[in-house]
């Protein structure tokens, strides 16, 4: 899919529930105030529902981004003035980088090593806040409060300002190089609402708006995580086959369909070995994913794939199958040893076809293209047959 494409499709969820809760907190005078009485109980209610989602998902990563919001969101609600304003200033400064720390995190189990240091990592963070806010430090506030830039962003201050800076650029060029797209965009979402949330923090309500927006924002990307895990193939990053099954029964009466396979690949493994094997699955994926003309790619399973091309003529199709089937023919791969690099090139083979009446179900509409395909492989293959 195009690069700008896949950020809006995955930036526009979360902003959009961000924009809508920044509405509600400007337009407070319209909006009945019971409405913001129930605020607090559904931050609290959608954070435990986040957190054992999290844990049956082996999502852990979300636990350590929802709890230290619960504790602000506590600490504000029952400190005293003077201890809300020193967390304030020390949750402002520190939140973000730990988002952006618990976001490189590889997710691990809980109780694993690396779960475990986590979970002591995170210990050690509440209590160093929780040993500050209970008893000041004039230095570090000192230190905190320092001045750095001309322009004042009060009540947050300069160092929250440049730390924001700092992770905002990081998730930015994340989201701009199109690493990891579902989660980065959230993050860079999440990482605005809450320096929002806290910049008007003197408007009723709105710190509270905010982490609820948040809690949302986390909840969907829960959702939609686990979507990913049941319908996205590990390896490759294509929609797997369960996909493909789905997109199959929405289909309307045309469409047309391309089996592909790589050829000679149980050589090629045996050649090089399983890993680099893998690589080539990577490499021949990432050019079926820019497929043109209007398909979708999938991974059919182990080195098969196939091209779904809605409402299109089996000619239309062809022409878009043969493009990529040279492009993957002219496009070289390096295999790197201990002494040289060589430069090898992979060839797929290809039926395709495209839907009769003759056809009872989707799986008739594959069968044949899988017939198609073989004549490809008969053919002498690295070719797309039509049938
Ligand atoms: P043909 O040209 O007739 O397709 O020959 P082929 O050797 O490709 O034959 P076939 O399609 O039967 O081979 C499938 C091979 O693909 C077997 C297996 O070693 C390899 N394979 C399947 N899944 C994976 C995978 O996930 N990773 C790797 N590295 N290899 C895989
Ligand atoms: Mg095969
Ligand atoms: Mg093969």
């Amino acid at each position: 899919m195009n690069p700008l494409k896949s950020i809006a499709l995955n930036i526009s969820i979360p902003l959009l529930i961000s924009l809508v809760f920044a509405l509600m907190a400007y337009n407070q005078a319209k909006i009945p105030n019971v409405v913001f009485n129930f605020v607090p109980y559904l931050f609290y209610a959608i954070s435990a529902l986040i957190i054992w989602v999290s844990w049956h998902f082996n999502r852990n990563r979300f636990i350590f981004v929802i709890l230290p919001l619960v504790f602000i969101h506590a600490g504000f609600e029952y400190l005293s003035a003077k201890k809300a304003t020193d967390l304030f200033l020390y949750a402002s400064a520190l939140y973000p980088l730990h988002l952006l720390l618990f976001l490189s995190l590889r997710e691990r189990g809980l109780f694993s090593i690396w779960g475990i240091l986590k979970i002591l990592f995170f210990l050690f963070e509440i209590g160093v806040i929780s040993y500050f806010v209970l008893y000041p430090n004039g230095d570090l506030i000192l230190l905190l409060k320092m001045k750095l830039f001309a322009v004042s962003f009060f009540p947050l201050h300069d160092i929250s300002i440049a730390i924001a800076i700092f992770v905002l650029f990081i998730m930015g060029a994340l989201v701009l190089f199109n690493r990891y797209l579902l989660y980065n965009c959230s993050f860079l979402v999440i990482t605005v609402t809450f320096y929002a949330g806290f910049y008007f923090i003197r408007t009723a309500h709105a710190n509270e708006l905010s982490l609820l927006a948040i809690g949302i924002i986390i909840f969907i990307l829960l959702i939609r995580e686990s979507y990913r895990l049941a319908f996205y193939d590990e390896l490759t990053s294509l929609p797997g086959r369960r996909a493909l099954v789905e997109d199959m029964a929405k289909l309307g009466m045309k469409y047309s369909l391309a089996m592909l396979d790589i050829d000679h690949f149980k050589k090629f493994n045996d050649t090089y070995g399983h890993d680099t094997g893998d690589e080539v699955l990577k490499m021949v994926a990432s050019r079926l994913a820019n497929v043109s003309g209007g398909g979708k790619a999938y991974r059919y399973g182990g080195e098969e794939f196939v091209l779904l091309f809605p409402s299109k003529e089996v000619d239309e199709s062809y022409t878009h199958t043969d493009i990529l089937r040279d492009t993957i023919a002219k496009s070289p791969f390096s295999i790197r040893n201990k002494k040289s690099i060589k430069t090898i090139y992979i060839n797929i083979s290809s039926g395709i076809v495209q839907k009769n009446s003759n056809d009872k179900d989707p799986f008739a509409v594959m069968k044949r293209a899988d017939n198609a395909l073989y004549k490809a492989k008969k053919a002498g293959r690295n070719q797309v047959v039509k049938a």
